[in-house]
């Protein structure tokens, strides 16, 4: 059993050295994220517990660190095998023994993991609760140390959650089976039910609850009226080049359209959608977890079991039929944290179709449904912060306005002067034609128009006629339109027509104001979040490059490129153009067993990288300001690489020799040697750069005064190699 640690209110896992050493160690992260703390805190001291934790907060490493820090295996519950399996694949990566049962194995695969947990080798054993079902699951069970059980997708056991799994239920089960052994469950749904219900159906005891912020400050949040779909859309993606998105489209011959016509401009697109044969659904989705393709067009039904952490938008072409599910599916951008764009496209016939398919509502339930379909098109019309309004709806309050991450704070959207005169004047012209009407009449009359129809009418009479003249025609239907989504007139029957309701009558009369917006084309402002590092164009250059090297590696190892390395880890790498083993640890993202397995070949391609593209390795960040807190568990590791190379860089060695002698990469070899000429105050050049040659680079530095390498090497005609120039200025840089 593990050892009980003691009972304490305060998240001592925040400042646990033991917790941050792993925490650095096998996942390369410095700090924990909002909210982690508690909820490993719960996990270590065996309370059971419910942490709620948007999507990107960081839930996983929750359970995963607290498997590693206690003794045992712990059990996670998960469900679905592709979720499954990019977590056990995740975990390999990092150093964990981490595996899975599922249908999907090969009998001799599962004899290997049964033989581990026999053994007691395994730290996490993920299991769907399918498997938890069959008759042997106990046996095999009582036959490991089971640290702790935590639940993922835990929402998936309520019925009031979008995602209900009746196999769910069984988990209750694992209580009887193992009364000792605490339950954790981790969801990223936050409505109070949902939560009851959690606690209630998995049996949770004085369950300590975590909730974090839902706000995603690193999505931008903005809605469109839709004009014309695809510019549009086309304006989005233009502003995404080379970037993971998805389009969600309502209905299935909306994503076959819009998939072609984006794939007749060129665009790599594919579709998805529950009416594609099984097996074209899973290419398609393997395209787009490895990187082939890059946009998704796509109903609901393209949902969870996306994991690609780094798709940087998401495209509503219309409008969801509740905030709930807004959240969810916009939610699938920015998962690594970095920036990310959400854009909704909605006319004012969405909420009308929402009905159609709701019918006549029978129950409160079908009200309620009513009800969301309403507060969704409220979302696209509002005028207040976007973040303020998703974070109120789920009943958190919101302080940071302006958010400075959404359409309305940054006043993409005018107001139009003298709304709610406006609007009464189009409401009084509907009922001067009797509410008989639509609304494309309605606009020629306010507009003064001379058409054979109203003149035919007599509408050229009206005292409403040649009202809003000075307005454009399309102005004025999109006028309409907003007075139908604000709920002040309704289209009715077969041929749509205009009428005023009750509302819109209190409009008239005064006792109630209005805000139209200015229908104008919008230049949409692309915001970087705290989380993304600036980059300069060329290194922004040299993140595509390694996002392309990347690839490779994944295709080597059979997994997707974002189980490798996340964007957040190749920004930094490309802002920091870490040149030594040393300084590669130092990079959020890379843990000891990564940059073992890929630390020689990333360093060469961050060399080679930042040769291409004109820049120094080593960046702005002196390589020698990895200060982290001596963990008493493990002692920072000697490097023995290192010291080799530095040894015989005393003696004399060059970079080839000692590249040769310790059989690492040059260019790791070459990283070391920077960090000997600056550690050793070397003031000679040679053996690495000839006097000759040392003299050349200095004299070209001097005229240009310049810092960076390209100018050196270009005024040199190429003839000094970027190695060289930056071994002569280590050099001179001891000199003063
Ligand atoms: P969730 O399951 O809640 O959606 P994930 O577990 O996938 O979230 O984590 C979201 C992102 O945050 C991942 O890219 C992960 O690597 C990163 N992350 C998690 N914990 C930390 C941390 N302590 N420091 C920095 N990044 C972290
Ligand atoms: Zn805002």
């Amino acid at each position: 059993m593990p050892h009980s640690a003691p009972p304490s209110a305060l998240p001592k896992a925040a400042t646990d050295p033991a917790l941050l050493d792993l925490l650095k160690r096998i996942w390369g992260y410095e700090a924990f994220l909002p909210n982690q703390a508690e909820a490993v805190e719960a996990l270590m001291t065996g309370r059971d517990s419910l942490t709620i934790l948007p999507t990107g907060g960081g839930k996983s490493i929750c359970y995963q660190l607290p498997a590693l820090a206690k003794p045992g295996m712990a059990i996670v519950i998960s469900p679905l095998l592709a979720l499954m399996k990019d977590q056990v694949d995740s975990l390999v990566a990092n150093g964990v023994a981490a595996a899975s049962l599922n249908s999907s194995m090969t009998s001799d695969e599962k004899r290997r993991v049964v033989d581990d947990l026999r053994a007691g080798r395994l730290k996490l054993l993920y299991l769907s609760p399918e498997r938890l079902a069959s008759p042997d699951s106990f046996e095999l069970l009582s036959q490991a140390a089971i640290s702790f059980i935590a639940i993922d997708e835990a929402h998936c056991v309520s019925q009031w959650g979008h995602e209900f799994r009746p196999d769910y239920r069984n988990l209750a089960q694992l209580r009887t089976w193992f009364p000792n052994v605490s339950m954790h469950a981790f969801t990223a749904t936050a409505t109070q039910t949902v939560r009851d219900d959690i606690v209630a159906a998995l049996g949770l005891k004085e369950a300590s609850v975590v909730v974090g912020s839902f706000d995603r400050p690193n999505l931008f949040y903005r809605a469109e009226f839709r004009r014309d779909l695809v510019p549009q859309v086309r304006a989005v993606l233009d502003r995404h080049p080379g970037e993971a998105g998805i389009l969600y489209c309502i209905r299935r011959a909306d994503v076959e359209s819009l998939c072609e016509t984006l794939q007749g401009l060129g665009y790599r697109a594919l579709p998805y959608h529950a009416g594609l044969p099984a097996e074209t659904r899973r290419q398609h989705q393997e395209a787009f977890s490895k990187e082939e393709v890059d946009l998704m067009v796509a109903t609901v039904a393209f949902g969870m079991g996306i994991d690609r952490s780094n798709v940087r938008f998401v495209i509503h072409t219309g409008m969801p039929k509740s905030i709930e599910n807004y959240q969810q599916e916009a939610g699938r951008a920015g998962r690594d944290r970095l920036a990310a764009e959400c854009v909704l496209l909605y006319g004012a016939a969405d909420p009308v179709s929402w009905k159609s398919i709701q019918g006549e509502p029978k129950t409160p339930y079908d009200q309620h449904a009513l009800d969301k379909i309403r507060e969704m098109y409220r979302f696209c019309r509002t005028l207040t912060c976007r973040h303020r309004f998703l974070v109120t709806y789920f009943g958190e309050a919101f302080e940071a306005t302006p958010c400075g991450a959404c359409d309305v704070c940054l006043g993409e959207h005018q107001v139009l002067p003298d709304s709610t005169v406006v609007a009464q004047k189009i409401l009084s012209c509907v009922v001067r034609v009797q509410e008989r009407f639509g609304a494309r009449h309605v606009a020629e009359v306010l507009k003064g128009s001379k058409t054979a129809k109203l003149l035919q009418l007599g509408h050229d009479k009206l005292s409403t006629y040649g009202l809003l003249a000075d307005h454009a025609i399309a102005d004025l239907s999109d006028w309409i339109d907003q007075l139908v989504g604000h709920g002040y007139l309704v289209r009715a029957g077969e041929y749509q027509v205009l009428k005023v309701t009750p509302e819109g009558r209190a409009l008239l009369k005064g006792e109630d104001s209005v805000q139209l917006t200015m229908p104008r084309a919008t230049v949409a402002k692309t915001v970087k979040s705290s989380e993304d590092l600036p980059l300069s164009p060329a290194e922004e250059a040299l993140f595509q490059d390694l996002r392309g090297w990347r690839r490779t590696m994944a295709q080597e190892r059979g997994v997707p490129p974002y189980l490798v390395l996340g964007d957040a880890t190749l920004r930094e790498l490309a802002s920091r153009r870490p040149a030594s083993d040393l300084a590669l640890r130092a990079i959020k993202g890379i843990g000891e067993t990564k940059a073992r397995d890929l630390g020689d070949r990333l360093l060469e391609a961050l060399r080679q990288g930042a040769e291409a593209n004109g820049l120094e390795l080593g960046g702005d960040a002196p390589l020698m300001t990895v200060a982290k807190p001596a963990p008493k568990a493990s002692a920072p590791r000697a490097n023995p690489t290192r010291e080799t190379a530095f040894e015989a860089f005393g003696q004399g060695r060059t970079v080839a020799e000692v590249s040769e002698q310790t059989g690492r990469a040059a260019s790791t070899i070459e990283g070391y040697l920077l960090e000997y000429l600056q550690e050793e105050r070397v003031t000679s050049p040679e053996p690495w750069v000839d006097r000759e040659t040392y003299e050349q680079v200095l004299s070209k530095a001097n005229e240009l005064a310049a810092e960076r390498l390209k100018p050196i090497f270009e005024a040199l005609g190429g003839s000094v190699s970027y190695g060289a120039i930056r071994i002569a200025l280590a050099v001179r840089a001891n000199q003063g």
